[in-house]
């Protein structure tokens, strides 16, 4: 088979026009399994072991299985497509296939999930993922797109679930955050780093930073605008160890953080500084007179604002 071949053929098949038709055309896993037959053989089924023609037999349990007449073989409805090998029933395939040529680009795997109405979140992220990949060409057509989605698979090795790729990547008995041990050991990310510490992952032919595939995956969306680490270990892609905020609750969190670290400053020199402050004197100003960084006069000011 070509690399991206179109195993199916719908062109004389009816297709739906609206949500009801849809709904009405493919209301059962047998109705969507009559519609595939018609699409994988458009002149009636022939048996690939025997090549007898004529009606096969057709179980009411195992709908995408056909059974031939003469030599009993059974042969899969869903060979060479997306659905290949899969366990979600057909109806949802097809309501799958709808929904991605019919939604939002930036659906997640999340919504999809609460869309199909199915209790795992691996199945729905799988059938997001294999859709996605048998859509090599996107249609402006919905159906032309719906279409693809089913019919086409994606050549070389089978594109495995984000999470999966992502585990292996992870060693589980990192350090324990020193001012936060409560949070348990981070997970450090073992594969590929970036030039500012960060983990590297490529997902979506896109490299990202891993902590924030982590979020990712956990949460089925992306961070909004960054994914922030409790424990500041740049490489840590443990969950529970991030939290989505700004840069600047980044730096509160920090702050928070010092806290609970020993104290740089003495209480004497802090209250010099907020005095200085007071009376008008730069940050670099007070940073020059107490010997300390700028860095260090800025958080120390906004944690007293804060406190
Ligand atoms: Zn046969
Ligand atoms: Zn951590």
């Amino acid at each position: 088979m070509p690399p991206h071949a179109d195993v199916l053929q719908w062109e004389h098949l009816p297709f739906p026009k609206s949500l009801r038709d849809f709904q009405k055309l493919f209301k059962d896993d047998a109705a969507c399994a009559r519609y595939l037959e018609g699409a994988k053989w458009p002149k009636g089924f022939v048996c690939p072991h025997c090549e007898e023609k004529g009606e096969p037999f057709r179980m009411a349990t195992r709908t995408s299985v056909l059974t031939c007449r003469a030599c009993r073989k059974q042969t899969s409805l869903t060979v060479d497509t997306v659905m290949q090998r899969t366990h979600a029933p057909l109806t949802v395939w097809f309501w799958a296939a709808y929904l991605v040529s019919s939604m939002t680009p930036g659906m997640s795997a999340v919504q999809f999930q609460r869309q199909l109405g199915l209790s795992r979140y691996e199945t729905a992220f799988q059938i997001l993922h294999k859709l996605r990949a048998g859509m090599v060409r996107q249609g402006r057509d919905q159906w032309q797109t719906f279409k693809k989605a089913l019919g086409m698979t994606k050549p070389g090795p089978k594109p495995q679930p984000i999470d999966i790729r992502f585990r292996r990547w992870i060693n589980l008995d990192g350090p324990l955050p020193a001012h936060r041990p409560e949070l348990g050991p981070c997970w450090l990310w073992t594969g590929a780093i970036r030039k500012d510490g960060y983990g590297a992952f490529q997902i979506q032919a896109k490299a990202e930073m891993a902590h924030r595939v982590a979020f990712y995956i956990a949460e089925g969306r992306w961070p909004d605008p960054c994914a922030l680490h409790h424990c500041d270990t740049p490489l840590c892609v443990r969950r529970t160890h991030l939290f989505e905020g700004t840069k600047a609750d980044n730096t509160a969190d920090m702050v928070g953080k010092r806290r609970s670290t020993p104290r740089i400053l003495t209480d004497e020199k802090v209250a010099e500084m907020v005095e200085r402050k007071a009376r008008g004197e730069t940050q670099t100003a007070i940073a020059e007179a107490l010997g300390v960084s700028q860095a260090l006069v800025s958080l120390t000011l906004k944690r007293r604002i804060a406190a």
